[in-house]
């Protein structure tokens, strides 16, 4: 299939601010989810059946920065997901892995203007592990916590030692791009670690976390959605039209 001959999954989150007419063009970050990312099987929906997982792509847009947070592994999805938001894969400049499962970064060979980042522990436990895939390993770099801008990396380990969570901030909203340390809304309500997760119980202190500050949680495998009062809301679907 040709990426345009894949439908659009764009989710808008977060669009730059509007400054009062005539005056400074639009600021602050630009979140959209590219493309929600699936389980390869998710037990709250048996009726979708087994598939390979791919992870949520996320682009955050600050200060002239482009930031996909996850790549996914499935080269055409991702290429639909940039076309549909108007960018090159080659203006991406950062790829930041929320940690070093392929299903997460398998398509970054698709961005190679990309600098590759997770957060330090995570790189540490990655090259501990053996390292097998040479092609991350020789892009694969440890970054601070500051990305951008209103931009920040903060660790929530539990998915993977180093496993990191992306907040972005506009505004009084806080959008936590999570990574594994949430696999779906569904996941969410009932605080339910990965079935993986290497520390079960620092993944229930991330739900805590993530309750407390978050307005929208983009989890690792599912649809973006809102927090009221720390309670799920809807979830987010791509704009009808
Ligand atoms: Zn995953």
């Amino acid at each position: 299939m040709t990426p345009s001959a894949v439908p659009t999954e764009l989710i808008p989150i977060l669009a730059p601010l509007a400054s009062s007419p005539g005056g400074l063009p639009p600021t602050g970050p630009l979140v959209s989810v590219l493309l929600p990312g699936h389980l390869s099987y998710d037990k709250y929906h048996p009726e979708w059946g087994e598939r390979s997982a791919c992870s949520t792509v996320t682009l955050v847009q600050a200060a002239g920065r482009t930031i996909l947070v996850d790549t996914g592994l499935d080269d055409a999805r991702l290429l639909a997901g940039l076309e549909g938001a108007g960018v090159a894969p080659e203006a991406v400049d950062t790829v930041v892995l929320t940690h070093t499962h392929g299903d997460h970064y398998r398509s970054v060979h698709l961005l190679p203007r990309a600098r590759v980042v997770a957060s330090g522990p995570e790189v540490v436990a990655w090259r501990s592990r053996g390292a097998p895939d040479k092609e991350l390993l020789a892009r694969l770099q440890p970054t601070v916590t500051g990305l951008a801008p209103g931009v920040r990396l903060v660790l929530t380990p539990g998915h993977t030692p180093g496993s990191a969570t992306v907040l972005v901030a506009q505004a009084g909203q806080l959008v936590a791009i999570a990574g594994d340390a949430v696999d779906s809304r569904d996941f969410f309500i009932r605080r339910e670690p990965s079935h993986n997760a290497v520390d079960p119980a620092a993944e229930r202190r991330n739900f805590d976390l993530f309750a407390a500050i978050a307005d929208v949680i983009v989890p690792g495998h599912g649809h973006p959605f809102r927090l009221e009062h720390g309670a799920p809301a809807e979830e987010l679907a791509p704009p009808r039209g």
